[in-house]
């Protein structure tokens, strides 16, 4: 009876997070939809003509933020469990954002001694890494360091990720999760460490993020390991 409560209780939380979500989306699309029926217009001036696309672009960029940070990986289906390969898997999630890196001049440094595995969902585990890594990248503007490592022992993973970029006060440290949270104004959704967290809380991990306002910010992620290979 209580375990249903619960479930019903979940479900009602997932439910108001959908509605959330896809007001985040419709918002800027219902408004990029407007400026473009004003676009049809034959006779708007030239320079009207440009503000309204570059507001469009914006809306449009707006939407595909919150599914950047959202539903990358988000699949119709249930989540599957399934042996990730850790190393592997964080490699694929650095190529996805090399390009992002490079605009910012930012610096990708890797340590991944040992090949070993955890269980999970792979789109999630990718979702909540991109999550990570771009926040990462985000905090270095102006050129930094980010370095990505795995640390194995016989029952856990432990994955490092460390920027050198602005860091965060105690109070933005305390706020890291909370839905809709951002100091990124328009250039954030504030929905990426909320989507982190839950699934890293869903996967039987823990995290930790140290930061310091001007030297940067380190996050530690852990999960159980289910089998190592030795070596390389
Ligand atoms: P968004 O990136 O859309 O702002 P997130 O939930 O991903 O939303 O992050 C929330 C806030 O946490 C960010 O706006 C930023 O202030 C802070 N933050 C997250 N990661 C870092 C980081 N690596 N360095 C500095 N600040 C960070
Ligand atoms: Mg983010």
């Amino acid at each position: 009876m209580k375990q249903q409560l619960i479930k019903a209780e979940k479900l009602k939380a997932v439910e108001q997070m959908g509605a959330a979500i896809s007001h985040e989306i419709r918002n800027p699309l219902t408004a990029a939809t407007g400026f473009v029926q004003l676009l049809q217009d034959d006779y708007l001036p030239r320079q009207k003509r440009k503000e309204y696309l570059s507001i469009v672009k914006e809306e449009l960029l707006s939407a595909e933020r919150v599914i950047q940070d959202y539903l990358t990986f988000a699949k119709p289906a249930l989540e599957t469990i399934e042996e990730i390969n850790v190393k592997s898997e964080l490699r694929q999630t650095i190529n996805l954002l090399q390009p992002l890196a490079n605009q910012n001049s930012v610096e990708i440094h890797t340590d991944f001694s040992i090949i070993g595995f955890i269980k999970g969902d792979l789109q999630k585990f990718r979702q909540c890494f991109v999550n990570i890594l771009k926040n990462a990248i985000e905090a270095m503007p102006n050129g930094g360091y980010l370095s990505v490592s795995t640390e194995f022992s016989q029952t856990e993973v432990t994955i490092t990720v460390k920027d050198t970029g602005e860091g965060m006060t105690s109070e933005q440290l305390a706020r890291l999760g909370e839905p809709f949270y951002s100091t990124k104004g328009k250039n954030g959704t504030g929905l990426g460490m909320m989507v982190v967290y839950s699934i890293v809380k869903a996967m039987d991990g823990t995290i930790r993020v140290q930061s310091e306002v001007g030297n940067g910010t380190t996050i530690l992620v852990k999960f159980p390991t289910i089998s190592l290979l030795n070596g390389n």
